[in-house]
C-alpha cells in the first residue's frame, strides 16, 4: 500500500503538495472548478497540521512567452483561496531567491502558491522532460512531497516522479480516492464488472479494450468508436466516423470475444454534424451511404440496461454518442440515467464522459467522478501510473 499524507508528522514541515489545477480557462475565466475542489481536501489537512503548506501545478501548454500570460496560476490561486477560506500567498516564480525567501517565510499552517511548473518548459522543456537538475530544486524546497495530482500521474514530469525521487513522499486524499475507486474496480471488483466505452477515436482505446476483455464481464460499445467494428464486420457505415488504421485490432478482438463485447443494434443517424440535420433511427443494417450515425437506438439502450442492471461494478469511459447536440444526446443520457438508478458502484473517467455527466445535471449521483481523462484509461489499460509508481510503500 502506498504511503499517505496521514503517514507523516507535518507540524511545522515544509510540505510540497503537487496538485492537479490544470482547469479549464476561456478569457481568464476558470469555467469548470471541479479539480480546485477536489484537491481542496489535502490541502486543508496540511495546514491544519501545521505544515509551510507549498503548492505546485501545472496550467496548459507553455510552448512561447506569450503563453505564459494566459496560463498563469494567480487567478486559479485566488478562486482556491476562497472556497478554502484561507489566505494563499502567490508567488509568481518557479524558482529563484524571492521564492526561496518566501517559502522559509512561512508559519506553520500558512500556505503559498508557485507559478505554473510548466513554465520551466520554455527553457527546454525541463518540467515535462522530468530534468534531474529540476526535480532536485524542487525537491530541495520542501521537506516531504505528497502527490496529489492524479490527472497528471501518467505522466513523469519534474513536479511528480522528479521531486518524489528525492523526498521523503506520500499521496494525498484525491489519488488515495482514486486508487480505491477505480483502481480497485479495475484490479478487484465486485461482480458483474461492466465496462462502457464510448467516444470518437479506437486507436486511444486499443489498449483499454485489450485490458477491459481481461477484467470485465461485459464491454458495452458505443460512441463513434462503435462504427470501426461495423466496418470491420462487414457494415456500411455511411459517413460514420471511421478509424481505419484499428479495423483490424476491432476484427480479432470482437471475435475472440463475442460474448463480452456487445456492440449497438440500432443507431439514430443524421446526415450532417448538426442539429439541424433530420434524425433517423434505424437498425445497424440499414445505415445508408449517406448516413453520418451519431447516437445508439433506443433497443441498444435497452439491451445495455438489461445488463447494467444486474452489474455490481460499472466504469464508463466515453459518450454513447455525439452528445453536445441536443437532437443525439439521448442515448448519453439515458446512460446516465440508468447508471444513477442501479445499486452498482458506479465510476466515471475522467474527460468527456465527466463532461456529460455535469451536463446533464448527474454529478453526484455516482460512487465517483475521476479527475483524470488520460491518467483513467491508462489505469483501465492495466498500466502502472508513473506517478503513483515512484511514491513509497508503507
Ligand atoms: P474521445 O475523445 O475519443 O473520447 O471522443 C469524445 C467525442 O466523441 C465527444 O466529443 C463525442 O461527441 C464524440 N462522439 C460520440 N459519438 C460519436 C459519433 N457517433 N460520431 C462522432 N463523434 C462521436
Amino acid at each position: 500500500m502506498k504511503k499517505t499524507i496521514v503517514d507523516y508528522s507535518l507540524n511545522g514541515k515544509k510540505v510540497i503538495i503537487r496538485c492537479d489545477l490544470n482547469v479549464p480557462m476561456e478569457n481568464g475565466v476558470i469555467t469548470d472548478e471541479n479539480r480546485i475542489i477536489e484537491s481542496l481536501e489535502t490541502v486543508k489537512f496540511a495546514s491544519d497540521a501545521g505544515a509551510k503548506v507549498i503548492l505546485m501545478s501545472h496550467l496548459g501548454r507553455v510552448k512561447t512567452e506569450e503563453d505564459k500570460l494566459t496560463n498563469s496560476l494567480e487567478s486559479v490561486s485566488k478562486r482556491m483561496s476562497e472556497l478554502l477560506k484561507r489566505d494563499i500567498k502567490f508567488m509568481p516564480f518557479t524558482r529563484g531567491m524571492e521564492l526561496e525567501l518566501a517559502i522559509n517565510a512561512l508559519e506553520n499552517g500558512e500556505i503559498l502558491m508557485m507559478e505554473n511548473t510548466r513554465f520551466e518548459d520554455l527553457d527546454g522543456e525541463k518540467e515535462s522532460k522530468c530534468d534531474e537538475e529540476l526535480g532536485k530544486y524542487w525537491a530541495s524546497l520542501g521537506e516531504v512531497f505528497i502527490n496529489d495530482a492524479f490527472g497528471t500521474a501518467h505522466r513523469k514530469h519534474a513536479s511528480n516522479v522528479g521531486i518524489a525521487s528525492n523526498l521523503p513522499n506520500g499521496i494525498g486524499f484525491l489519488i488515495k480516492k482514486e486508487l480505491d475507486t477505480l483502481g480497485n474496480a479495475i484490479s478487484n471488483p465486485k461482480r458483474p464488472l461492466v465496462i462502457i466505452l464510448g467516444g470518437k477515436k479506437v486507436a486511444d482505446k486499443m489498449g483499454v479494450i485489450e485490458h477491459a476483455v481481461k477484467v470485465a464481464d461485459y464491454i458495452l460499445i458505443g460512441g463513434g468508436m462503435s462504427y470501426t467494428f461495423f466496418k470491420a464486420l462487414g457494415y456500411n457505415i455511411g459517413l460514420s466516423v471511421v478509424d481505419d488504421s484499428s479495423l483490424e485490432f476491432c476484427k480479432r478482438i470482437y471475435e475472440a470475444h463475442k460474448d463480452k463485447i456487445m456492440l449497438p443494434v440500432d443507431i439514430v443517424v443524421g446526415t450532417s454534424f448538426t442539429n439541424e440535420t433530420t434524425a433517423r433511427l434505424t437498425d445497424i443494417k440499414n445505415i445508408g451511404n449517406n448516413d453520418m450515425g451519431l447516437d445508439i437506438g433506443i433497443a441498444t439502450i435497452n439491451n445495455y440496461k438489461k445488463i447494467l442492471m444486474d452489474a455490481k461494478t460499472v466504469i464508463w469511459n466515453g459518450p454513447v454518442g455525439v452528445f453536445e447536440l441536443e437532437k443525439f444526446s439521448t442515448g448519453t443520457r439515458k446512460m446516465c440515467e440508468i447508471l444513477a438508478s442501479i445499486k452498482a458502484n458506479v465510476i466515471i473517467g475522467g474527460g468527456d464522459s465527466a463532461a456529460a455527466v455535469a451536463k446533464f445535471g448527474f454529478k453526484d449521483k455516482y460512487s465517483h467522478i475521476s479527475t483524470g481523462g488520460g491518467a483513467s484509461l491508462e489505469m483501465l489499460e492495466g498500466k502502472e501510473l508513473p506517478g503513483i509508481a515512484v511514491i513509497w510503500e508503507k
